[in-house]
């Protein structure tokens, strides 16, 4: 029997325990606070920053939301990440990606003070993480990780192979994966657009985390009898009946569950999982500015 690894149910217990956290910051007069900035008029983003508050509402985590006109100049944005740096009642910031073609993200992610810097994306959390001591993990695949422990799935002496190597995904999985510690300790192997015979790759894996942005690139011929099977992908595809459009992951779903002992489904699988550890990272980074300890779950 294949498990569905359930993300909504996994991100819900981890919501309520890190409820317990807000509540004795709260205590001690340090409720965290999470500040989100939007430079956009894509809807999906917009949907992204709306999701992301009321996450926060519903833990009790404070939200302050800043918004900026998608022509303005960089320099607005960067003055307001600088004011966020500066302000002692904000704990986290999340500038939210995709950023205007005129503004530097690269530059506006290595502005961002890396105490506050809760996507974990800032060179000095990066590094931190390569380097085997991170202090935030990147919410995609510190969750991944979190879903795999839930689903009580050993990584230690496992192949894993990681198809995708991007900055937010890919390469903090692979990082997560190596490190001697638990939840990693795996085998890994990271695949990407100029991989030759991919699925002689994916065949050879115990856990695949598929993470190419391809509509179900992983299929069930690809896969080892028993493997674990971790679909990140989001794509938006034409229904089949042709009535609109739906969402389907990286794995095709159906060939892959007749192989894999467990498998997330799309969407209800990482996706609130992303979520939740946006969370567990702004509470993390209220712990760390404050005297007030916090016991994580
Ligand atoms: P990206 O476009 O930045 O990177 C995609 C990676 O896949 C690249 O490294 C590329 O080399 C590799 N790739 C592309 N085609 C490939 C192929 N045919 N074979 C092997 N590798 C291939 O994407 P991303 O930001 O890492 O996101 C990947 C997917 O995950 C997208 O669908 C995105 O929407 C989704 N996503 C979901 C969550 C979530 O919380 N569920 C979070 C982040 C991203």
């Amino acid at each position: 029997m294949t498990e569905i690894i359930d993300g909504n149910a996994v991100a819900s217990t981890l919501r309520e325990e890190l409820t317990g956290c807000v509540e004795t910051l709260a205590a001690a007069d340090e409720r965290p606070t999470l500040a989100t900035v939007l430079m956009s008029e894509d809807p999906a983003s917009e949907t992204y920053v709306s999701m992301k508050q009321d996450d926060c509402e519903e833990v009790g985590i404070g939200a302050r939301d800043v918004t900026l006109d998608a022509d303005a100049p960089a320099e607005d944005l960067f003055e307001v990440v600088d004011d966020l740096n500066n302000d002692d009642d904000v704990n986290a910031i999340l500038v939210q990606s995709p950023v205007p073609d005129h503004v530097d993200y690269r530059e506006v992610l290595e502005r961002i003070d890396p105490m506050k810097d809760v996507d974990a994306f800032h060179p000095e959390n990066v590094g931190r993480l390569v380097a085997g001591y991170p202090r935030y993990k990147p919410c995609t695949p510190h969750g991944i990780q979190r879903l795999l422990a839930a689903a009580d799935v050993d990584t230690e002496g496992k192949d894993a192979v990681v198809v995708g190597r991007s900055r937010i995904v890919g390469k903090p999985m692979v990082n997560l994966f190596i490190q001697d510690a638990p939840g990693g300790n795996a085998t890994t192997t990271v695949c990407h657009s100029r991989t030759d015979d991919l699925a002689a790759k994916t065949r050879e894996a115990d856990i695949v985390v598929a993470a190419a942005g391809v509509p179900e690139l992983v299929d069930g011929s690809m896969l080892e009898e028993g493997a674990v099977v971790i679909d990140v992908g989001i794509n938006r595809v034409e229904a089949e009946d042709g009535d609109g459009t739906t969402l389907v992951g990286d794995v095709d779903f159906e060939s892959a569950k007749e192989k894999a002992s467990a498998i997330t489904p799309v969407p209800g699988g990482v996706g609130p999982m992303t979520r939740a550890m946006l969370l567990y990272n702004t509470v993390k980074a209220t712990s760390l500015q404050t005297d007030t300890a916090v016991e994580l779950p």
